[in-house]
């Protein structure tokens, strides 16, 4: 196998959400902050099932128990102690974590979960730019019950507010949790008019108007000369799960108004990473990060990277981690990255696909570069 060395490249998160003073103690806490059961608040106790047999259910707990016995250089069956005892000082444990990844810096999505963003930033270490989720918008506007100028005027007003922002870097929609990715443009007339007879009926939100909603904010994103990040594929059992591909997405994309903006697929889509690959090859100003897929598929992370490297241009794709509710899923994220692009980069210079110093190159573009370009990162 080919060595390549990438233990000395920096990283950047090119899609994260804060994370909380939680103190997860048995292997089903830690089950249930990365499940994707979600709702499990409103689950009886007895039906909840994150452990079998007392094992996690998960390979992705039962590598963080591995991993993190590494690092804490203790047994794994003693790693969740030794993390609650580490954890009480949370800024201290983070900064370990944080320079054990080499992580420069985040681009944060702080709608979910809430958290404060001073605490946050103060917490994480590192450098945190963020982008601005626009359903909370959306659903804060709806409530009022404004007419549909009004809307739209405070809906453009709000966003450009939050896009003058220095460390604002871009917006954020999550429609495939609403109503999925197949964006209709139904223009002015039709906005106007479903918004009309939505309000009327005392409707939720239409899909005419979201879609109609998320055009806006990729026109305006593109005016202030920032990314608009849109989620495709998977996310939870909110998801549209039918209304998730990337490739819905591509009639609109293509569209020459949008040409100049530009769009990151997050999640590349996954399951469908290859749509999310294809569209970045084919369109200049699309782009994908990996995360979620990463860290939750573990030990698969190496070849689907390989499926995503093999076809989209390689200026064009990000690593990300979605981190959430505990730090130690940007970490393991990192980790999982820097050793799957070791792993593939060197099967390919093996391979004499590439040569050693192209493939280093490579991973660090996937690592922080792109990132640091795209979303002008000042680091
Ligand atoms: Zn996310």
């Amino acid at each position: 196998m080919g060595i390549v060395d990438l233990s000395d490249v920096p990283l950047i998160d090119a899609h994260a959400h804060p994370f909380l003073d939680c103190r997860p103690e048995t292997v089903e806490d830690w089950e249930e902050l990365f499940t994707l059961y979600k709702s499990v608040h409103e689950m009886p106790p007895g039906k909840k099932t994150y452990t079998v047999d007392g094992r996690p259910a998960t390979v992705l707990i039962a590598l963080l128990c591995r991993e993190l016995a590494q690092i804490f250089r203790c047994p794994p069956e003693e790693a969740l102690a030794r993390r609650r005892v580490l954890a009480q000082e949370l800024d201290q444990y983070t900064g370990m974590l944080f320079r054990d990844i080499r992580l420069q810096g985040m681009v944060v999505d702080f709608a979910f979960p809430a958290l404060q963003r001073a605490d946050f930033r103060t917490c994480a270490g590192v450098p945190v730019w963020e982008v601005i989720r626009i359903e909370p918008v959306i659903d804060e506007l709806w409530r009022q019950r404004l007419d549909w100028e009004t809307f739209l005027k405070r809906y453009r007003d709000t966003l450009a507010d939050r896009l003058k922002q220095a460390r604002v870097v871009g917006l954020k929609s999550i429609i495939a949790y609403r109503s999925g990715l197949s964006l209709e443009d139904c223009g002015f007339a039709g906005f106007k008019r479903a918004f009309t007879s939505a309000c009327e009926e005392n409707q939720p939100v239409p899909k005419l108007v979201r879609d109609h909603l998320v055009l806006e904010a990729i026109t305006l994103a593109g005016e202030y000369g920032k990314v608009f990040q849109i989620h495709t594929g998977f996310g939870d059992v909110d998801i549209k799960f039918d209304q998730v591909r990337p490739s819905l997405l591509f009639p609109v994309l293509k569209e020459k108004r949008y040409r100049g903006v530009p769009v990151v697929l997050v999640h590349a889509g996954y399951p469908w990473v290859e749509e999310a690959a294809c569209i970045c090859r084919a369109l200049e100003n699309v782009y994908l990060d990996f995360s979620f897929l990463n860290p939750y598929v573990t030990f698969h992370l190496e070849e689907i990277l390989g499926r995503i490297i093999s076809i989209a241009p390689l200026n064009k794709i990000m690593y990300g981690s979605d981190g959430f509710n505990v730090p130690e899923m940007n970490w393991l994220g990192g980790k999982l990255a820097r050793r799957s692009l070791e792993s593939l980069v060197g099967r390919l210079v093996d391979e004499a696909v590439i040569g050693a110093d192209y493939g280093k190159w490579l991973a660090e573009r996937v690592m922080y570069k792109n990132a640091e370009e795209l979303y002008g990162l000042d680091l």
